[in-house]
């Protein structure tokens, strides 16, 4: 097994690489300094072709996979979190279920205007009572046999670019029926932003990804038509822990990415800041926390690699893929304290990387499944559940 990137994906890497540095880094502390959404950045983004990145070329995709979709993150994540989050929710949440289970008529109406950034989609399944058990679903869609029309109903929360200018669509998960044994019936429906009675609240006060956009949206009596169901009616559960699955190998790339940023600015301030007469990085006290940085980095990016290239070979990948987003959160909020520690003072403050990547890296031990169930999978997939 080969971990090491293909010659098209190490070209990949760096052009990433270097529109992280040159566009991104530049512009991004103050967008973050006023919680604004960076629509030049996303644009640009949108140019080079990140969004359609694992799509086919048919849908106006750049015929990739979620290993390309992973070393974009990776290397955006490195510089910063707020875009490395939205290409990941804009992708992996947002355009990924409709190629995965759309009709080809609602591949065709998406999935280009997806592909090129000019518009986002979001993926609403959190609700306020709860997250980690979606199966607790409290929206509901009942079809008019009037009009032939879903009509939903119910609050989803902490929806990632569910409210910006160029969001299209939030795919959500409602309860359309209930089963012989009394379960709910989920499944996924598409609203096209801007449907009357979807309302969209204010941006959260977020901790971290304060350039990422996140909602509370509300659902009064939206119509949509029938034909906006995605998949299977009553498969939405099925649907969206496939859907979680891949997206923890996304998550996994981008807090490796995040975490080798810590390093990068870690090895970059330990060679300048001086104390008692010599650089910090002359004492090994310091040299073997950035080693041991180094060493977490790496095997974090191993162990997402690992998952997206079962994934790609069509083989099982639940399992690696709940490690790789298990390690590389808990590695990710490691390094940036480690990193913030590294700065003193400095990584207190805003204007330092490091201080973005220390409030950006503890979603990571939440989002897209807590690190608490991710355990519950890795002890599932080994047997041990009850
Ligand atoms: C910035 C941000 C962006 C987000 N973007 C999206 C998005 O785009 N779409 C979307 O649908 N959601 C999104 N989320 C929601 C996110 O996925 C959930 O917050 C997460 O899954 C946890 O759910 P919860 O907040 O309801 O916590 P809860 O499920 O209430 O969990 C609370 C605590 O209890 C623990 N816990 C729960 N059950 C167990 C158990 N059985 N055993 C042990 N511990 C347990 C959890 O691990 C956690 O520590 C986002 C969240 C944030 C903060």
């Amino acid at each position: 097994m080969d971990h090491r990137l293909s010659p098209e994906l190490e070209e990949l890497r760096r052009t990433v690489e270097e529109f992280a540095h040159d566009v991104v880094a530049p512009k991004i502390g103050e967008f973050y300094e006023h919680h604004e959404f960076p629509y030049e950045i996303v644009r640009e983004m949108g140019r080079m072709g990140l969004f359609g990145l694992p799509f086919p070329e048919e849908y106006g995709g750049m015929g990739g996979d979620y290993l390309a979709l992973g070393v974009a993150l990776e290397e955006l994540a490195r510089v910063d979190s707020s875009v490395a989050i939205t290409l990941e929710a804009g992708v992996s949440l947002g355009a990924m279920p409709i190629f995965l289970y759309g009709t080809e008529a609602q591949r065709q109406e998406w999935l280009p205007r997806l592909c090129t950034g000019e518009i986002l989609g979001a993926f609403g399944l959190t609700e306020p009572d709860g997250g980690s058990d979606a199966g607790a679903t409290r929206t509901t869609a009942r079809i008019d046999p009037a009009t032939d029309e879903w009509v939903i109903n119910g609050t989803k929360c902490f929806i990632t670019n569910s409210g910006t200018d160029i969001t299209g669509l939030v795919t959500v998960t409602a309860v359309t029926g209930r089963k012989p044994d009394g379960g709910p019936r989920i499944s996924s429906i598409i609203v096209p932003s801007g449907t009357p009675g979807f309302s969209v609240a204010a941006p959260y006060s977020k901790v971290g990804w304060n350039a990422s956009d996140t909602r509370e949206l509300s659902f009064s009596d939206v119509r949509v038509p029938a034909a906006n169901l995605l998949g299977e009616e009553g498969r939405g559960y099925a649907q969206f822990l496939r859907i979680l699955d891949e997206g923890r190998i996304a998550i996994a790339a981008l807090a490796t990415g995040l975490a080798q940023g810590c390093v990068d600015e870690s090895v970059k301030y330990a060679k300048e800041r001086h104390a008692f007469g010599r650089p910090i990085g002359a004492n090994q006290a310091i040299q073997f926390k950035i080693a041991d940085m180094e060493m977490k980095a790496h095997t974090a990016r191993l162990a997402w690699r690992d998952a997206a290239s079962r994934l790609v070979a069509g083989e099982p990948f639940k399992k690696e893929a709940a490690l790789a987003k298990l390690y590389s959160s808990t590695i990710a909020v490691d390094n940036a304290r480690d990193a913030t520690q590294i700065h003193g003072g400095y990584g207190f403050m805003n204007e330092y990387p490091v201080a973005r990547m220390w409030r950006d890296s503890k979603i990571l031990e939440i989002g897209e499944g807590t690190s608490e169930v991710q355990r519950m999978l890795i002890a599932r997939e080994l047997g041990l559940a009850g």
